[in-house]
């Protein structure tokens, strides 16, 4: 059982020949949203998804305490055996009165929210429509599922018509999903396009707002609210593991047969429920989510920081600015593994992204930015990148 392995262990192998495995990074120790210690080091962090910043906030570390220490450390049992708080109803209905509809439900991870609804939503005679860069839980919901898969061309909506078209004249009714901020390169999907598409079709739409959340949007509802379609948007997903500063997932709808799905989903059924802990900090952040504006400036301020420096720089980026930054590589996999190792040496954590997990043949320097980074962090970034492209290691512009 254990030979087809080796391959991926000798990859890991190789990778990790100079010391670090950059798979199995050990964050020793925290110091706040920010900085933590690797290696022994001090080091700036900016390979998280705190895009807020809100870990270490006070009223979310007191009102997961406070849960702690009057509901347990941990539910023991699923949502629907013993599992089920008041505070996880209290959160679903937080969450619906946020994006204004009707349902909502909580799942123990955005990973299983996926899982749990592309596997039974689109049924054996329906079909799926997934952009082509969308996260591994939408693809592996959909393998849990019996609907026909067909992927479209990333944030092409002409691809995603001609489909349309062929499974419209096969009489099959479809389930368009898209993610807001796609998580490797911080590109959005042309959203109103495909909303047209969506209505002309008779499609449902999906969307993915894991990176969007309290990133896009006024309010911080994400991609659909500041493209100003949200009512034509039938389901969106989200996470807690992001902007919320937290673990968990849901889905909310305008469609109030949400309720009607929800003893139908096995990710949902055979797990167990988030801990109150984790819901407590959830129901805190996403109050301050709500009444971000500020951090919401603050991260963009940073965004078009580490951007702005890393363009001056030369080096090749994601298509626009966003706090998802990918410095994008066409070296080999051990050049671009040990620049990844030299940014780590100076103290900067970014992730590094390889092929198959990047979207093209490309290697992937992905960094992302917290409002919580302060000005000098964001130079510091940049000048660990500055020190590795002076010194010639890399040829920085890809073309
Ligand atoms: N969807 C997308 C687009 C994601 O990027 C992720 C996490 N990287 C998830 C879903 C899963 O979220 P979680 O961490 O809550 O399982």
């Amino acid at each position: 059982m254990f030979a087809k392995f080796e391959t991926l262990a000798n990859m890991r192998a190789a990778m990790a020949e100079n010391g670090l495995d950059p798979v199995s990074v050990v964050i020793e120790r925290m110091h706040s949203a920010t900085m933590a210690d690797i290696n022994g080091r001090r080091t700036i962090l900016a390979g998280t998804n705190n895009y807020l910043g809100l870990t270490f906030h006070p009223q979310c570390l007191q009102a997961a305490q406070q849960a702690l220490m009057t509901e347990g450390s941990g539910t023991t049992g699923s949502r629907m055996a013993n599992g089920n708080y008041a505070a996880h109803m209290a959160l679903e209905q937080e969450l619906a009165d946020f994006y204004g509809v009707s349902s909502a439900i909580v799942f123990s991870t955005g990973y299983q929210a996926n899982l749990a609804l592309l596997s039974v939503l689109a049924g054996a005679e329906d079909a799926v429509l997934l952009d082509a860069d969308c996260h591994a839980s939408i693809y592996d919901g959909c393998k849990l599922g019996n609907a026909e898969i067909v992927r479209f061309r990333h944030n092409d909506p002409a691809s995603l018509e001609k489909r349309l078209q062929r499974l419209a004249e096969r009489g099959v009714k479809t389930l368009i999903v898209t993610e807001g901020i796609y998580s490797m390169l911080g590109d959005r999907s042309p959203l109103k396009e495909i909303v047209e598409l969506k209505k002309k079709y008779g499609a449902y739409l999906m969307i993915d707002e894991a990176h969007s959340m309290g990133v896009l949007g006024e309010n911080g509802r994400g991609l659909a609210e500041e493209a100003g379609v949200e009512d034509d948007v039938d389901f969106i997903v989200g996470t807690f593991s992001k902007s919320l500063g937290s673990i968990g997932g849901f889905c909310v709808s305008r469609w109030p047969e949400l309720e009607n799905v929800r003893a139908a989903m096995r990710p949902y059924i055979f797990t167990a429920s988030p801990s109150p802990s984790a819901i407590a900090t959830t129901r805190a952040t996403l109050k301050l989510l709500r009444d971000g504006a500020e951090l919401r400036e603050q991260l963009w301020k940073n965004a078009h920081q580490l951007y702005q420096g890393l363009e001056d720089l030369g080096y090749n980026l994601g298509p626009v600015v966003s706090p998802v930054i990918p410095v994008i590589l066409q070296e080999s996999r051990q050049v671009v593994i040990e620049f990844w190792r030299k940014l780590l040496d100076r103290g900067v954590y970014v992730n590094l992204v390889l092929p198959p997990a990047s979207p093209g043949d490309y290697c992937l320097l992905r960094c992302s930015i917290s409002a919580a980074h302060s000005s000098a962090q964001i130079a510091d970034m940049v000048n660990a990148f500055a020190s590795l492209s002076n010194q010639g290691f890399v040829q920085a512009r890809t073309g």
